[in-house]
């Protein structure tokens, strides 16, 4: 199969949205009037963000979710994207199941493929994302990380730290039991891009963050972004995590024996959730509960924004606790 051939095969597919698709030099996008478009970039790399023997369906779905995700972050709409792929090899059933699971995450967003670029060697895949934000009144309606105001409340979607359980039980370091590991393992494989949800909050979020590198450092770059600090509720987070067992103060259930310690580092730094952070004034809080509810996606109120510079982290009875939990970071 020359290169060509791969990739008439497996990825191109007639497009829609686009003015023209895969097959020229360029691909054509026509922004509707009155929008803008949200461009980002995500790159996946064997032995960095996943290992060799990965499920190439679920690594397809991965590929572009985070993309996806980064979209959600800024409130856009999915229009389309491109792939960059080195391959070691063109392996047919690899290649169709990476597609496969690429395709079917595609089609739920309506996202579609326009273009890309395959070359031989080590296994890289880098997506570019398009989509769509309106402009109203010359306002942009994107969601950004500069616009948390003091006393703004902050929120979490979905559940943090179970991407980082199911990584740490797979490299031996921690103990789970085989149900919750799956449930772990689906967030950590195949995670759900909170398009929906994004696009719900444009005028009612103030800022928005999608969490990739844990909580502490991606809510690190919101305060930076807009000048603030914050007051975080931890164990409100913890109790989020999709394995946690009850209440951290009371009986860890008998299944899953982590400490309160392990289950706060989870939530905190965990990373790879792709569960988005934001902020919004509390008089939004109906207008927030609705858009969680218009989009079928829990929402957790974790805490708000202080004028004060700094992350104040605290415990379920309002005592602080040391903040010593470290994000992810490529060159740290
Ligand atoms: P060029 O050499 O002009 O950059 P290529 O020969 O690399 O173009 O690609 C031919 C066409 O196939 C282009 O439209 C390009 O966007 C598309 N393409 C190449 N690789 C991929 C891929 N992995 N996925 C989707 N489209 C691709
Ligand atoms: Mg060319």
């Amino acid at each position: 199969m020359g290169e060509f051939d791969l990739i008439s095969r497996y990825f191109k597919r007639p497009v829609h949205h686009a003015a023209l698709g895969i097959g020229d030099d360029c691909a054509l996008l026509q922004p509707a009037p009155g929008t803008q478009l949200a461009i980002s970039c995500d790159m996946l790399v064997q032995g960095r963000h996943f290992f060799a023997d990965v499920n190439p369906h679920s690594l397809g779905h991965k590929a572009l979710a985070v993309n996806l995700s980064d979209l959600a972050a800024c409130g856009a709409k999915p229009l389309a994207f491109t792939l960059a792929l080195a391959l070691p090899e063109a392996n047919a059933s690899w290649l169709a199941a990476f597609a496969q699971g690429l395709f079917e995450l595609a089609d739920a967003h309506d996202c579609e493929l326009i273009g890309g670029d395959t070359t031989a060697g080590p296994l890289n895949i880098c997506i570019t994302v398009f989509g769509e934000v309106p402009v109203i009144n010359g306002r942009s309606q994107a969601l950004l990380r500069t616009g948390a105001r003091a006393g703004d409340d902050l929120y979490v979607s979905g559940t943090l730290g179970d991407a980082r359980l199911a990584l740490n039980v797979q490299q031996g370091k921690l103990p789970l039991p085989e149900p919750w590991l799956l449930a772990a393992r689906a967030r950590l494989e195949r995670p759900t891009p909170r398009v929906a949800l994004g696009m719900a909050l444009r005028g009612i979020a103030s800022a928005a963050i999608d969490l990739s590198d844990g909580l502490i450092g991606d809510l690190g770059h919101v305060l930076e972004c807009s000048q603030v600090g914050a007051t975080l509720q931890v164990d409100t987070l913890v109790q989020c995590i999709a394995c946690y067992p009850g209440p951290i103060a009371g009986d860890a259930g008998g299944h899953i024996a982590l400490s309160v310690e392990q289950w706060r580092t989870l939530a905190l730094a965990g990373g790879d959730d792709y569960e988005l952070l934001f902020t919004a004034a509390p008089h939004q809080r109906d207008a927030v509960a609705h858009a969680a509810q218009a989009s079928q996606t829990p929402v957790h109120r974790v805490g708000q924004i202080d004028a004060s510079p700094g992350l104040r982290l605290l415990d379920a009875q309002g005592q602080r606790l040391p903040n010593h939990y470290a994000s992810f970071d490529h060159f740290a």
